[in-house]
């Protein structure tokens, strides 16, 4: 995959690249991503949070309090149109963000590496049967590849207080 995606929203003033490959994508069936995107479910590149780089264009960012964490989701949007880009949950250490995959240019370039929190998803919506599937969520350590693993643990270590 070329390591280098770019995205922005419905209305063209923010635009957005990704400096690196996903730590993962999630497929994320919980109902707050089905509110929040007003979709059966919504894909999240989940990365470092200096691999998102805007480039041009100003964001707002709203604190929706959490759901079962009781950590916020602080979700980024266009002040002028209102797409959502990305998030960041609070509840997870290190300092990520979780980018809306359909806000690629090209969202087919990005599949889901898991999908998550099944319990919730629509009964219209059928799942693959080649990705691992999650009621809720699940072990990174059991999914995640060793060099995604790293990333993570260095992220979390270069942002420790
Ligand atoms: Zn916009
Ligand atoms: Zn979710």
């Amino acid at each position: 995959m070329n390591s280098t995606l770019e995205g922005g929203c419905a209305c063209g003033a923010c635009r957005y690249e990704l400096h690196s490959t996903p730590l993962i994508t999630h497929a994320c069936h919980c109902t707050d991503c089905q509110r929040a995107s007003g979709a059966p479910f919504a894909v999240n590149i989940w990365t470092e949070a200096e691999n998102v780089v805007l480039q041009s264009g100003k964001l707002r960012s709203v604190l929706l309090e959490g759901g079962a964490s009781g950590k916020p989701c602080e979700v980024w949007f266009c002040e002028v149109c209102g797409t959502a880009l990305w998030s960041r949950y609070h509840v997870s250490p290190g300092d990520c963000r979780w980018v809306r995959g359909g806000t690629l240019d090209d969202p087919a370039s990005i599949a889901p590496d898991v999908h998550i929190w099944t319990r919730s998803k629509m009964p219209f919506v059928t799942l693959p049967d080649d990705v691992p599937i999650f009621e809720q969520f699940y072990d990174l350590k059991e999914v995640w590849s060793a060099d995604s693993l790293g990333r993570l643990r260095a992220n979390i270590e270069a942002h420790a207080q």
